[in-house]
């Protein structure tokens, strides 16, 4: 039995994907209801943006919000070779000028709590503490979604659209079969926090370091946020950090944590805040990004790899995509895969061309200090990576140049067709 008034839209998960795509729609009139199992503020990994998502945050209009709020001003990014020594940064007003050349280390229980309210003040109903536990199909379409929790009045809620930003737990994804594992990215987490720590001064102080172990086999980010708490984790392949190694986070991590003088230096007298938390085979994407019905974003449709903190940026530009599709969807009634999900193409583009960056940096021949000796002509390129500027800027140059040092394996799942399953 359904309940309660349809809705325009369901928005399932309030992280920065739901929330961003709640808000544009409620902003443009749009009736939403968005549901979320936890009750915020909470904690996410996930601590570092890109400038890029500036311009999704001047379209949300959280611009004052995040100068305001408890984040920390981050201006460039950091890399540390096997053998310890550090490039020099890449500041990111060597492509960008103005304010949109700083971004933030956001503490994601303040920060997504912040795009949750900003979007139930643009008129979006959310509702926490509510687990959607399945979908409710006519035949292939996504008719509203099945709940527990919250209201008995909010069991099984009708909407014209449901958008799944459910984030890795990938609700839609899961149940319909497609999630695809990114074969070259096999990669596993082990990441916890530290209070005090040394940092680095002036501009540098809130710069994401990404600092490769002596063995090469695996790399760490440090990540300071406010309060004198920075963020440390370890990323490697899952051969490497899980197979014949302990069972102990703990212990894995602090093996790792030797393997990395430069981080150790900067981690003396430091205090650990909470256990070691471990995350595994966390990239995929999905081979359709909308059917009938639905909507993909954010990490519910796809996740890259954590080594140029693309994760928040990619939610927040996959829910404007979404927004809009969904918004013009819903003025045509026509609300057909097809129609739900024609940024799809573009916005996998963009994904596409970070994705080749990210295989350059596994790739055992690459490093940038190489690269670029070898094409200085690239760093302007390189950097609008970096930034984001994967959607406002033509990278295609860089990506020709990435192809022939590290090409990337043939893996091609994205079908983006529309049809039904
Ligand atoms: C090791 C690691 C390090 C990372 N580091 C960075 C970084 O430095 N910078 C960066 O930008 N990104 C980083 N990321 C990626 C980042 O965490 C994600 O890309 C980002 O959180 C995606 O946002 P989202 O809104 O799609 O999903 P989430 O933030 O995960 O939000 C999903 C929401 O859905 C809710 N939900 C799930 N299932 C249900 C359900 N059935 N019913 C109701 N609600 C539900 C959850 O409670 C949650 O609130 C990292 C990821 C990993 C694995």
């Amino acid at each position: 039995m359904l309940s309660g008034t349809r809705r325009d839209v369901i928005v399932v998960g309030g992280g920065p994907a739901g929330a961003a795509t709640a808000a544009l729609l409620a902003m443009n009139g749009r009736d939403v209801l968005l549901l979320d199992r936890e009750e915020f503020p909470r904690y996410r990994i996930g601590e570092s943006l890109m400038p890029a998502t500036y311009w999704t945050f001047q379209r949300l209009g959280v611009l004052e919000k995040m100068h305001a709020g408890p984040f920390v001003k981050k201006e460039s990014v950091r890399f540390f070779a096997p053998s310890g020594r550090g490039a020099l940064p890449f500041y990111f007003d060597e492509v960008e000028q103005g304010e949109s050349s700083i971004t933030w280390q956001v503490d994601r229980a303040p920060f997504d709590k912040m795009l949750l309210d900003h979007a139930a003040e643009k008129g979006v109903e959310v509702r926490t503490g509510v687990n959607v536990t399945d979908l409710l199909m006519e035949r292939e379409r996504v008719v509203g979604v099945q709940t527990s929790g919250g209201d008995r009045d909010m069991r099984s809620l009708p909407g014209r659209v449901v958008v799944d930003a459910s984030g890795q737990n990938g609700l839609l994804a899961r149940r319909l079969g497609l999630r695809v594992m990114d074969p070259g990215l096999r990669h596993v987490s082990y990441f916890t926090r530290f209070h005090g720590g040394l940092r680095d001064s002036g501009r540098d102080a809130g710069a994401t370091l990404i600092l490769r172990t002596g063995n090469g086999d695996s790399w760490f980010w440090s990540i300071p946020l406010s309060d004198d708490l920075v963020s440390v984790g370890v990323v490697g392949h899952i051969d490497y950090l899980l197979k014949g190694r302990s069972k102990d986070a703990q212990e894995v991590f602090t093996e790792e944590r030797a393997l990395c003088p430069p981080l150790e230096d900067r981690l003396q007298g430091a205090t650990q805040e909470g256990p070691v938390q471990v995350l595994r085979d966390f990239s995929y994407i999905s081979s359709r990004i909308a059917g009938d019905g639905w909507v993909l974003v954010g990490d519910a449709f796809g996740f890259l790899d954590p080594i140029y903190s693309s994760g928040v940026f990619l939610a927040l530009k996959s829910a404007e995509y979404a927004a809009d599709s969904i918004h013009e969807a819903l003025a045509a009634d026509d609300l057909l895969g097809s129609r739900l999900g024609r940024h799809g193409e573009e916005f996998v583009a963009g994904v596409e061309s970070l994705r080749r960056l990210v295989y350059a940096f596994y790739d055992d021949n690459f490093s940038f200090a190489k690269f670029l000796r070898h094409y200085p002509q690239a760093r302007e390129d390189l950097v609008n990576l970096l930034v984001g500027n994967v959607y406002r800027r033509d990278c295609s140059g860089l990506i020709e140049l990435l192809d022939r040092w590290a090409p990337l394996p043939d893996y091609r799942p994205l079908r983006l067709s529309h049809s039904a399953t």
